[in-house]
């Protein structure tokens, strides 16, 4: 069991939501329910003095290699995949904000009305100032994926980790929907995921953070609660460094 006053591990953490976990249990979309539960997992957190920010997803809106885009060019697919990430981070903006947390959106591409641009040293500045900071639009880059945006602003934020919230509680040797065989590691170097093709995150992403010496934490955003616990370094998780440990 966590308890309330035990130190946060993490000064500062960037936590990646797929937009496949924002859809809840639809088929597509936005689930406001499922948006505010992450939103609260956030509060939580930033309330014990480990500073966030964000990188939203959009598989649950657009995806810029899914059938629908299939007859488009694969840049233009991919820039509507980028604005449906802003869809997504104004929904998670909207949630913290009801709920009392100061955020800003920045976006990779610049969109004046609604966020503001993506300035590193600014974001930085709002998380000093106990601010969620949200980055929307990915890189700005088609031929991305929001998993490597992830990687690239938890690296230029100085996170001490990247957390990758989904629906499962950490990387198994198989789909643990499919195969009821299938094993949940603990720990994992960043080799082991390239080399056996984990799939976990993209290969670049994974590359980056090997790069930079950041742990990558891979958890179930599921659970009440799960984020903060899994902060503390308790609960189910799998974490891929440098050195696997078991
Ligand atoms: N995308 C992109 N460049 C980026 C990030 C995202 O082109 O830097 C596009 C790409 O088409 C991708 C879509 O945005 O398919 C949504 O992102 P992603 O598939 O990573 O969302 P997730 O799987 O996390 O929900």
């Amino acid at each position: 069991m966590s308890d309330v006053t035990s130190a946060p591990k993490y000064k500062r953490v960037l936590l990646k939501v797929s937009g496949e976990v924002l859809m809840g249990e639809q088929s597509y979309g936005i689930d406001m329910h499922t948006v505010d539960a992450v939103a609260a997992a956030i509060k939580r957190v930033a309330q014990s003095g480990t500073e966030i920010c964000l990188v939203i997803g959009a598989g649950n809106i657009f995806r810029g290699l899914s059938k629908a885009a299939a007859d488009m060019e694969r840049a233009s697919a991919d820039y509507m995949g980028m604005l449906a990430t802003v869809m997504n981070a104004l929904a998670m903006q909207n949630a913290l904000e009801k709920i009392g947390v100061q955020t800003r959106v920045q976006s990779a591409i610049p969109m004046a009305a609604i966020a503001e641009p993506y300035i590193r040293r600014r974001a930085v500045r709002h998380m000093e100032k106990g601010r969620v900071v949200i980055f929307a639009a990915g890189t700005g880059n088609p031929y991305f994926t929001t998993d490597t945006a992830a990687a690239l602003r938890a690296a230029e934020m100085q996170c001490d980790a990247l957390f990758k919230g989904t629906s499962v509680d950490g990387i198994y040797s198989a789909d643990p929907k499919k195969d009821p065989a299938a094993k949940r590691y603990d720990t994992l170097s960043y080799m082991d995921v390239l080399a056996q093709d984990l799939r976990v995150m993209d290969a670049s992403a994974v590359a980056l953070m090997r790069d930079n010496n950041i742990p990558i934490v891979v958890f179930s955003i599921k659970g009440r609660g799960n984020l903060l616990t899994v902060l503390r370094g308790e609960g189910t998780h799998t974490v891929v460094a440098a050195d696997r440990i078991a």
